[in-house]
């Protein structure tokens, strides 16, 4: 089904009854071309740019629950390109030019805003490594601004600035940043894969892989075997359960990452904001509610839910920022399992078995990579070699100490 602003009225007056559902619920087949394990936003983009700038047709993508029920719907939806190395920004630039198209591309309001993401500097050391990224993110074609305190205290007047351990020095403004509505993310990919002949397979977890010398041939599941010519996994926070199916231990933790929405409010915070001290980040959602974030819960787990502590730690932060904060009520909290890698960076690669492709470890920056890892995974899985802007991300990189360590915090995932 196509949308447009003539059936929205005309459903309006002949009683919503002529709204079908988004995608088909196909029964497995036998064997596919290219089958995706997880259909989280990264399966699904990754179907869809198959199908769509690859022209391939014989696709699966199986999931062991619903399409929207991992974190592309539980994540605080930030969207940005601010990032430091150059192994990280030509590709975040690239899934943000794919964001600016992307409701155009495939049809669907995904409510993308660029609503602009200011990170915030409290000391001259935190201002000379902002204005250091800044111009990195210039030259990579990305937009930066460096603002000063009353630039800052222009969009955002209400903040501590002069707190006394941490003042508000300034910000580094990324206006092409912003938020996008998750799980319309994961329901336009969806729709637009299954319109291109794409099987999604709901309730249909992967169990194991059949490897013989070598390559991988299909996948067990709880809806029987699938045979495939090309197996790509992309799991999140699930990846090195999965992994282990093939025999492979990954350099790579789960750790669970909760966010926040309070009671809906008038609107008071025009962008995305992050503060440079304490682990908080903030925006405001079109129904009203401040969403927001702040550490991982700091153990392992596969639970996605978290606990106490963090809650009380991220208001804390929230409040030293926003002091008014405090006068607000929160309505909802939620976890999810984040993919820790040992350097903070992603993995799109293949593995030493053929026929066997992975794409994991976002940590929790994975939501606003979604298109260009669906774009690169699916150039990866066509073509055998990396997408131009995906090389960096390989696996034996942490074999050869080439780590992609944006935040210079060491081989210690629950730091990144
Ligand atoms: C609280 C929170 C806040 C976040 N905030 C941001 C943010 O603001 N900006 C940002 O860029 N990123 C953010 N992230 C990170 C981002 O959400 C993730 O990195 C990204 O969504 C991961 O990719 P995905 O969408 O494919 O994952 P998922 O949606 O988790 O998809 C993986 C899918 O694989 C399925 N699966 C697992 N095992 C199997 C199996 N054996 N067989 C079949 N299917 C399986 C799962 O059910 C799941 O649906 C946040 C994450 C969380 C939890």
């Amino acid at each position: 089904m196509r949308y447009s602003g003539f059936k929205v009225i005309k459903e309006a007056l002949t009683g919503h009854k002529g709204w079908t559902p988004q995608w088909r619920d196909p029964e497995p087949q036998s064997h596919y071309d290219f089958v995706i394990i997880g259909g989280g936003g990264h399966g699904l983009a990754t179907a869809y740019y198959l199908a769509k700038e690859f022209g391939e047709s014989r696709i699966a993508v199986l999931e062991k629950g619903w399409i929207g029920g991992g974190n592309v719907g539980r994540n605080t939806t930030i969207i940005r390109s601010n990032y430091l190395l150059d192994g990280n920004e030509p590709f975040y630039e690239f899934s943000l030019k794919l964001w600016e198209g992307l409701e155009q591309d495939f049809n669907y309001n995904a409510m993308v805003s660029q609503r602009g993401i200011l990170n915030l500097v409290h000391t001259d050391a935190q201002r000379d490594a902002a204005r250091r990224r800044g111009n990195a993110m210039i030259l990579n074609g990305s937009d930066a601004e460096l603002l000063d305190v009353e630039g800052v205290r222009k969009l955002y007047p209400f903040l501590n600035f002069d707190n006394a351990r941490f003042p508000i020095k300034g910000g580094l403004l990324h206006r092409r940043g912003g938020t996008v509505r998750h799980d319309a993310v994961a329901w336009g990919y969806a729709r637009g894969a299954d319109m291109r002949g794409v099987d999604i397979i709901q309730n249909c977890e992967v169990t194991g892989f059949k490897i013989e010398d070598g390559t991988c041939l299909g996948v067990e599941t709880t809806r029987g075997y699938i045979g495939a010519g090309k197996v790509g996994v992309s799991v999140a926070g699930s990846s090195s359960r999965v992994m282990e199916k093939a025999g492979m231990r990954l350099p790579m933790e789960s750790h669970v990452l909760q966010a926040f929405v309070s009671e809906g409010l008038k609107p008071v915070l025009p962008g995305v904001i992050t503060y440079g001290a304490g682990h908080f980040y903030c925006s405001q959602s079109d129904k009203g509610g401040l969403v927001f974030g702040g550490d991982i819960d700091g153990y392992n787990s596969y639970a996605q839910r978290g606990n106490m502590p963090v809650i009380e730690d991220v208001a804390e932060g929230g409040i030293s920022l926003i002091p008014a904060l405090g006068r607000v009520r929160l309505l909802r909290a939620w976890g999810g399992i984040m993919d820790m890698s040992m350097d903070g960076s992603p993995i799109i690669d293949k593995t030493h078995i053929d026929g066997l492709y992975f794409n994991g470890g976002w940590c929790y920056g994975g939501f606003k990579a979604t298109p260009a890892a669906g774009w690169c995974f699916a150039h990866l899985l066509k073509t055998d070699t990396p997408h131009d802007t995906a090389t960096a991300y390989r696996f034996d990189r942490f074999r050869t100490g080439h780590m992609i360590d944006e935040k210079g915090q060491g081989a210690q995932p629950n730091l990144h």
